[in-house]
């Protein structure tokens, strides 16, 4: 296959930003918060589970565990009681204290604004990261998940498959105020049109333009 310019891929992205526009005008972060802390909390519990049943169960979470100290003082055992139905709840409960702890010594009990400081806290990888600058702060960040990472090469943007590596990639084909809605933008085209098991290409708004239809 011919090598695609670095032009001819930034031009490729912002078509299909500008036509996931327009399909998913409602494209949103899922999770339910009301601040940045709860994004972050959310986001950590996300990982490996469904956004509603995060949602059900941050929805009775945020009532006990409102801020960072919270999350220290209040027995650990509540806490992983109330997050086990997300999974893998034993190392969500010890990262969501861990990035307590650091918020509170390290930040003056506030979530960090810097990818550097946020990337930095137990259990936030870039993804999370991004999630909080770009939903809980409006700082650009292009968070990738399955989802932009399985549109993304069905759509030749990226050869890649490594999650850090496309966020660079498209980091470099979009400018900077579109980062945050284009992953947000994919996701919800992954979840209803594109799906990984069997991907609805007859309605799609990038059928003529998908490198990799089917
Ligand atoms: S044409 Fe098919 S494979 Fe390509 S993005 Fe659309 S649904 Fe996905």
């Amino acid at each position: 296959m011919a090598k695609v310019s670095k032009a001819e891929l930034k031009k490729k992205a912002s078509l299909v930003n500008r036509r996931l526009t327009k399909e998913h005008p409602d494209a949103h972060c899922a999770l339910d918060f009301e601040n940045p802390l709860q994004l972050l909390v959310a986001t950590i519990l996300s990982a490996q589970c469904t956004d509603e049943r995060v949602n059900k169960v941050t929805k009775e979470l945020f009532k006990e565990f409102k801020t960072p100290e919270d999350y220290l003082n209040k027995p650990h055992k509540k806490l992983e009681e109330m997050v086990n139905s997300t999974g893998f709840f034993r190392m969500k409960a010890k990262n969501i204290r861990g990035a307590m702890r650091a918020i509170v010594e390290q930040h003056d009990s506030e979530v960090p604004k810097t990818m550097e400081e946020l990337h930095a806290l137990p259990g936030v990888g870039r993804k999370t990261a991004n999630v909080v600058l770009g939903n809980g702060f409006g700082i650009p960040g292009l968070p990738v998940d399955t989802h932009v990472t399985r549109l993304c090469n069905k759509l030749g943007l990226t050869k890649d498959k490594d999650a850090v590596k496309i966020e660079y990639q498209l980091n470099d084909l979009l400018r900077k105020e579109h980062w945050t809605m284009f992953s947000l933008r994919l996701i919800f085209h992954g979840r209803r049109v594109c799906k990984a098991r069997k991907p609805d290409c007859e309605n799609c708004c990038l059928s003529d333009i998908c490198s990799f239809p089917g």
